[in-house]
């Protein structure tokens, strides 16, 4: 079974996000990016179902600027065989992404698709989704664990009331949350070996899909500082501070 991890490149998790002084967009001058969490822990769970002998390939893919073939050789090295980077410097919606996939999973015919449940820098939670309407494939989204079972995937989701299990027919679509692995880190010899792996770079073009954005980014500001706290004395202090100052009593 081949299995097709999608991976975004995004800003490091462990960056302080700085607004451009215009407040056109976030500042991305001289910052690490690293490929979006979730989609490592989709990275992870597709090499163990290759180390299971579950999967028989798997391959990683991406759209985005040149840039982004960072992230697929970080896949690559983590154990990922091949990658497919869909080159373009637009800012790709989630609808162009789910589109571009769409075609990826239509030539490439995985049996399961791994995705994020969301990109941390947007915060979108809906690439998974959409790619299931328009291949009309069954989703599995917040994955906190997959077996795979004959020609079903069993997956455990996270959701609010506690944990749902639910069996789909594969080929299916899994985003995963947190809770579903620990991703390892790449190892020297498996960076430099993935220097070798094979890389296909494709353009939107190449299938026929428009990634021009339809909105428009107006303004983008940062939350506002948080005032410092103050440690009070006595539960009364705390009921005359909360009545009088903070009038919430
Ligand atoms: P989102 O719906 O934008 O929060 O993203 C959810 C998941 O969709 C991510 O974790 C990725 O697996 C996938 N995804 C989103 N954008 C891209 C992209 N530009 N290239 C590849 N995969 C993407």
């Amino acid at each position: 079974m081949k299995v097709l991890v999608a991976v975004k490149r995004v800003i490091d998790y462990n960056v302080k996000i700085r607004v451009k002084a215009d407040h056109s967009d976030v500042d991305l001058t001289n910052v690490k990016m690293a490929m979006n969490p979730f989609c490592e822990i989709a990275v992870e769970e597709a090499v163990r179902l290759k180390e299971k002998g579950v999967a028989t390939e798997v391959v990683a893919v991406t759209i985005g600027p040149k840039a982004a073939q960072e992230q697929l050789r970080t896949a690559l090295a983590l154990g990922a065989d091949r990658a497919i980077h869909i080159q373009t410097d637009e800012r790709a919606e989630s609808l162009a992404v789910a589109k571009l996939l769409a075609k990826v999973v239509d030539e490439e015919q995985p049996g399961l698709v791994i995705l994020g449940k969301q990109a941390i820098d947007t915060d979108n939670n809906q690439t998974g989704q959409m790619l299931a309407a328009l291949t009309n494939l069954p989703q599995a989204t917040f994955a906190s664990e997959v077996v795979i079972d004959g020609d079903k995937v069993h997956v455990t989701r996270e959701i609010d009331g506690g944990l749902q299990t639910i069996a789909l027919t594969l080929p299916a679509i899994v985003t995963t949350d947190l809770r579903l692995n620990e991703p390892r880190y790449a190892k020297l010899p498996d960076i430099m070996k993935a220097k070798k792996k094979p890389l296909d770079v494709k353009t939107p073009a190449d299938y026929g899909v428009e990634v021009a954005s339809k909105v428009s980014l107006l303004k983008v500001e940062s939350p506002a500082e948080r005032k410092g706290g103050v440690k009070v004395a006595s539960v009364d202090e705390l009921i005359d501070k909360l009545k009088n100052e903070a009038k919430v009593l």
